[in-house]
């Protein structure tokens, strides 16, 4: 049998990142993941995450940030919001005081660069493929049985291996979920126009649709919106896809045509009783589950990695599985995930309410919001975490 400090199940980017995180300590790491990762595509991905400065400077302290390709990331300088009745926001970089809001980079970029820095490290055993199939916790430890055979003790166990998560179910750790009814439709679109390092979103009718810049004349594009409308997205050939993206922009961007084919996903809120249990905390999707509207679902993942990473760090040599160890982490990570959870949550509300009232409210607020610069800018600095 092996035995580690920390056994981490599910090398995502939540969980590869705690990996990484835990190099410089005292502390021994299994990863524990399923499959392979895939080669990173030639073309664009589909998946592009809006990574926040606090993000970045996690990712930076792991070694992994300066790594990354920066041929293929782009600083976001700007930030467009248009409500569906004349509403409007801007956020810039320079008026926060920040040189971007974020930084638009391709997932599969970030996740092989964490694989292989995680192959690197002297502290960490990679074990891949590896099908867990069986968790046993006692007051000292986890035992984790995988496929094949082998086992695995820890002080500690952390479930990194998203929404639907093997570990929390193990630990029998309630999560509440609901669905939307939505899907994210993602694509990568050449755009006849500068986007000028800016990130637009567009709260409408039929749902949310967000342009990320890309490298040069392209965007990712985000659109959440109803099931069947997602449906008949993906049905369209190229021509007419990239037409509806248009009119649905306001052709900001101009004439559009496709780089990547799109794809969809499909989008929920989902809330965990407790994201500790004993000797086991969970991180990531396995955690929470956001709507995309806000893009932080990913920053979220990286927020628990650092927290997590830091409290399990400063316990050496002491026991890390230690309850009140464990707890720290839950107390730390308590407000910012409630926080997003319910502020995407009232948002896509607001968005999605039909009333004339409510239609007025929402798009006031965010005129009245852009009048006011000292709570425009909070805003974005909370964005910025
Ligand atoms: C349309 C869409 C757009 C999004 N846009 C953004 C955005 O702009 N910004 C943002 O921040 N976030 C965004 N997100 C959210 C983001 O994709 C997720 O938050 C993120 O991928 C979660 O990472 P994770 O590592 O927690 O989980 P995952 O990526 O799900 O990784 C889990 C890992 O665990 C492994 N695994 C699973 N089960 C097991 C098991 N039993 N044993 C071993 N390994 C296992 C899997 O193979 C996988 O490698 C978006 C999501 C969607 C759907």
């Amino acid at each position: 049998m092996r035995s580690v400090d920390v056994a981490v199940i599910g090398a995502g980017l939540a969980g590869a990142s705690l990996a990484c995180a835990l190099r410089a300590s005292e502390l021994s790491v299994a990863l524990v993941e399923g499959r392979e990762p895939e080669a990173p595509p030639a073309q664009w991905d589909a998946r592009v995450y809006a990574v926040s400065p606090g993000a970045a400077a996690f990712l930076d302290e792991t070694g992994v940030w300066p790594r990354l390709d920066r041929a293929r990331m782009t600083p976001v300088h700007r930030m467009e919001i248009f409500g569906d009745d004349g509403g409007h926001l801007e956020f810039s970089a320079y008026a926060c005081g920040v040189c971007e809001l974020a930084w638009i980079v391709e997932s599969g970029l970030m996740h092989r660069e964490l694989w292989e820095s995680a192959k690197r490290q002297a502290n960490l055993t990679l074990l891949c493929p590896a099908e867990p199939e069986q968790l046993v916790v006692d007051a000292q430890g986890v035992r984790l049985r995988l496929a094949g055979g082998q086992e695995v003790a820890a002080r500690v166990a952390v479930g990194a291996d998203g929404a639907n998560s093997w570990v929390r179910r193990q630990a029998g750790i309630g999560a509440r979920t609901f669905d939307y009814g939505e899907m994210g439709v993602v694509a990568n679109l050449a755009c006849e126009r500068a986007h000028g390092n800016t990130a637009f979103q567009w709260f409408r009718g039929d749902g949310v649709l967000a342009f990320l810049p890309l490298p040069g004349n392209r965007v990712s594009i985000v659109w959440s919106t109803l099931e069947a409308h997602a449906g008949e997205l993906l049905a369209l050939d190229p021509a007419l896809f990239c037409a509806a993206v248009r009119e649905a922009s306001g052709a900001r961007l101009g004439e559009l045509e496709i780089v990547t084919a799109p794809q969809a996903f499909p989008l929920r809120l989902m809330r965990v009783e407790h994201p500790i249990a004993p000797r086991l905390a969970l991180l990531g999707d396995a955690a929470h589950c956001i709507h995309p509207l806000s893009g932080h679902g990913i920053n979220l993942g990286f927020g628990d990695a650092a927290s997590l990473a830091g409290v399990l760090a400063a316990a050496a040599p002491a026991d890390p599985g230690e309850a009140a160890v464990l707890r720290r982490y839950e107390r730390a990570r308590a407000e910012p995930v409630l926080a997003f959870q319910a502020l995407t949550d009232a948002l896509h509300r607001l968005f999605h309410a039909r009333a004339a009232p409510l239609v007025l409210l929402r798009n006031l607020g965010l005129n009245l919001t852009g009048a006011l610069p000292v709570v425009r800018n909070v805003l974005a600095r909370q964005a910025m975490r």
